[in-house]
């Protein structure tokens, strides 16, 4: 199934979602939004996780600078534009504004002003201390309110304790099919696939882990492994195809889609032990060390968990991973650190592209070239 045909097959689910009387809430796609409550109240959670182009790009200017960053700048593109494999946008029934970073607040701030999409607030701190996690479950609980308010009954702790079981076991699964050794577009594809619609893709995704399990590469010595960090690479972004034509293969991606969502799992013990649910979403603000939207230490945090990954790639296989770090133009979080990054992972021996782009079409040659001068080079 091409993008095209996945989108379509979206569009259709949330057409009978929304004849079953459901909400749709979208949100741009990074971590911490907690989804466990939308779905606990009745809602869809819509992620919005679209690479874009030139047209969507462009179309933001009346809106915001150039200069911020290209998948923001295509999210309000795709409200803009409406391309017609996007009109599932006029499906939505609120937005999410949240402060993971200045584009993501503006942009979600015009998206919900100038397309009509009232608005939900839920805002975080970007420190981890005690005054932190008391103010996020603050806002866990005010995000409860403003949801009541819409559907106008209470949310009771099982229906949302019942939800955290529901996605931390989808997130299980996503981590065990992660961890198989496929083409990494394919793996991309499912993981895109699987993180849009959520746990309601779990029979899906339990029946592609058993078919790519029995059909695991076998001998890889050809292939350059790649770890992606950064970035995500969003649904219809040409990325993969380049690094698998200049012969490297992705065996992990180490972003928003992808180790940021399915790394953080709840154990059995820590579910069975806590009876306040709003007690589980805070432990996972607290635990998530690893996400660009987490001070102080995120990088030394970040270097730490990649060297951890390179590590254990190259005990288990003797293959070195190269480490392409995916930087969306004018992203703030990650070009600001991304020397840095660079820097302490070449001194520990870890080969390091930081490869900065935006979606133009022009640039796909001169991103080719880099990547395979990249491969080669390693
Ligand atoms: S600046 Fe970076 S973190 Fe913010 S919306 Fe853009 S890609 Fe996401």
């Amino acid at each position: 199934m091409d993008n095209l045909e996945l989108l379509s097959e979206y569009t259709l689910f949330l057409k009978e979602e929304k004849q079953k009387g459901k909400k749709v809430v979208a949100f741009i796609s990074h971590d911490n939004i907690p989804e466990e409550l939308l779905d606990a109240a009745g809602f869809i959670p819509l992620r919005l996780m679209f690479a874009g182009n030139d047209e969507l790009m462009d179309a933001s200017h009346d809106y915001l600078s150039p200069s911020t960053c290209a998948f923001a700048q295509s999210c309000i593109g795709l409200f803009s534009t409406k391309p017609n494999h996007f009109r599932f946008l006029d499906l939505v029934d609120y937005f999410i504004v949240s402060n993971h970073c200045v584009s993501d607040i503006c942009a979600s701030e015009i998206i919900s002003k100038y397309f009509n999409i009232p608005r939900l607030n839920f805002y975080l701190s970007y420190t981890k201390n005690e005054n932190s996690l008391k103010y996020f479950k603050f806002e866990l609980l005010d995000f409860k309110d403003q949801l009541e308010k819409i559907i106008g009954i209470e949310i009771k702790n099982e229906a949302l304790m019942d939800s955290i079981k529901k996605y931390n076991n989808f997130k299980k699964k996503l981590l065990e099919f992660n961890n198989l050794n496929i083409r990494g577009s394919e793996k991309l594809r499912i993981l895109q696939k699987a993180i849009l619609y959520g746990p309601i893709f779990l029979p899906e995704l339990e029946s592609y882990t058993l078919k790519f399990s029995e059909n695991q590469i076998q001998n890889s010595k050809d292939l350059k492994d790649v770890i992606i960090t950064g970035c995500s690479v969003f649904l219809n972004d040409y990325l993969i195809e380049l690094i698998e034509e200049a012969g490297g293969n992705v065996i992990s991606f180490d972003t928003w889609i992808g180790n940021n969502y399915y790394y953080q799992i709840f154990e059995e013990t820590v579910i069975n032990l806590t009876k306040n649910p709003f007690d589980l979403l805070v432990r996972r603000f607290e635990n998530n060390l690893y996400g660009d939207h987490s001070v102080p230490n995120f990088l030394e945090n970040k270097v730490s968990q990649i060297e951890k990954i390179c590590q254990n790639y190259l005990e288990k296989t003797g293959k070195k991973l190269r480490i392409i770090n995916h930087i969306i133009k004018f992203c703030d979080h990650i070009s600001l650190m991304s020397a840095y990054l660079k820097e302490q992972l070449q001194e520990k021996g870890f080969p390091v592209l930081n490869l900065e782009r935006d979606y133009s079409r022009a640039n796909r040659g001169q991103l080719s070239t880099r990547i395979e001068a990249f491969l080669e080079m390693v």
